[in-house]
């Protein structure tokens, strides 16, 4: 047995088969082996672009070299806070983040995932309004443990889990007079992403988290923001609630806050938000939440992104690959029903159930690698490093046609 052999049978015995099954399929038999920008080399050497950007984590690339400096500079010296002294690279990141979040945000946890910080974000919630009901929107992705699963707006991953908790109430991403309607004096607080990743790269309209904020004033609850998958630049801004102008009360960031480098989540609130948490530091707490590594992969992506100017690169880049995926949408309306996004969060709906999967394989062929969004196969999604050049861009255009080309063949062939 070979080593790539070796390793997918080691999944199929010790990880699980059916998974190791699907990859065999999409046709990604390989192991990725090393990194580096927007690239993704095998271990046999074969290099693919990366336009999935681990769902929005490579932000500032791959192993970007500040990001590794700086993780290394406290891997030599205290790399695991010991919890009882200070941690500065932690005060540091913190620190960093009430500059770069809007309003009065201003205090941060740190935790280790995405789904960690949306749980923090209901637990601050709850005990900042002392409420317990909840309202998020139908296909919504907010992660997997109970409490996001709750939250999560799609069965198919909440049902094996039912009873869930209590109290929440789903309605229409995007309406505002849904929400309005089943906000009340008992909710603590409505959670939405600024724009619905996982559910298909879906952009609400323009003032609906305005408006959701206004609703949750006038009823006295708390409007949670989940930045995981929009947060530190992945739309062209800080923060996807920044183009309403809407500062929310707590706000879930993850993903690409580590700089690809360092898994961490943050959960960030107002000083109203974090009252119950000041009056009692120990209601919520996290062993390796914090850490030095994962603090200072943190600061050193903040920097990096405000030194080489990402946030308008990636918007400019971001427009100009919209643009080219609009051009072949409109050649080949057979194949793609519409593209949609802002920045470098872009998803390509298609017209038929199955063709984001023949899609994917096909330009997994041609060495680049992008994905459909988990709730809803039919979107493909393209969320690159924001650091990607238009010259990359343009050759995955170029391939981007070539497999659409042969998915609208194939699409004729059966009809
Ligand atoms: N929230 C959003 C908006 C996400 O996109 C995700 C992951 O894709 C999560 C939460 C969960 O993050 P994690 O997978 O790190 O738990």
């Amino acid at each position: 047995m070979n080593y790539v052999e070796e390793t997918i049978s080691k999944y199929e015995k010790y990880i699980n088969p059916a998974q190791a099954k699907l990859f065999r399929f999409m046709g990604l038999g390989s192991i990725e082996a090393s990194a580096e920008g927007w690239t993704i080399t095998d271990s046999e050497g074969r290099q693919f672009t990366d336009f999935l950007g681990g769902y929005g984590m490579f932000a500032v690339g791959h192993r970007n070299p500040k990001v590794v400096e700086a993780v290394e500079r406290e891997l030599h010296g205290m790399p695991m806070c010991g919890k009882v002294l200070f941690n500065r690279p932690m005060a540091d990141l913190a620190e960093a983040l009430a500059e770069i979040t809007p309003g009065d945000l201003q205090y941060s946890f740190f935790v280790n995932s995405g789904t960690e910080a949306v749980e923090g974000c209901l637990k601050m919630a709850r005990l900042a309004t002392k409420r317990t009901k909840f309202v998020a929107a139908k296909d919504a992705f907010h992660g997997k443990t109970m409490g996001s699963l709750t939250a999560t707006g799609r069965d198919l991953y909440r049902q094996p889990f039912q009873p869930l908790l209590n109290g929440f109430t789903h309605v229409p991403f995007g309406d505002a007079a849904a929400l309005e309607a089943v906000v009340d004096e008992e909710t603590a607080a409505v959670i939405l992403e600024p724009i619905q990743g996982e559910g298909g790269i879906i952009v609400p309209p323009a003032g609906y988290l305005k408006q959701a904020k206004a609703i949750c004033e006038a009823k006295g609850a708390l409007l949670i923001a989940d930045e995981v998958q929009t947060g530190i630049g992945r739309t062209g801004t800080w923060f996807g609630c920044n183009h309403d102008g809407v500062a929310p009360d707590l706000m879930a960031c993850a993903k690409a806050l580590g700089g690809g480098v360092m898994p961490i989540g943050a959960i960030i609130g107002s000083p109203k938000a974090w009252e119950g948490l000041i009056e009692a530091p120990f209601l919520h707490t996290s062993t390796f939440g914090g850490n030095q590594l994962a603090c200072a992969a943190g600061v050193a992506t903040i920097q990096y992104i405000k030194e080489e100017n990402l946030l308008v690169r990636s918007s400019e880049v971001g427009a100009y690959l919209k643009a080219g995926l609009q051009k072949i949408a409109e050649e080949f309306p057979s194949v793609i029903k519409e593209v949609r996004g802002t920045g470098m969060m872009l998803g390509i709906e298609l017209t038929k159930e199955g063709a984001g999967g023949m899609l994917m394989s096909l330009m997994i062929d041609k060495n680049v690698i992008v994905a459909y969004t988990l709730n809803n196969p039919k979107v493909i999604r393209m969320e690159p490093p924001l650091i990607v050049p238009k010259e990359v861009v343009d050759e995955v255009l170029a391939k981007f046609y070539d497999a659409v080309k042969m998915t609208a063949d194939v699409i004729e062939d059966l009809d």
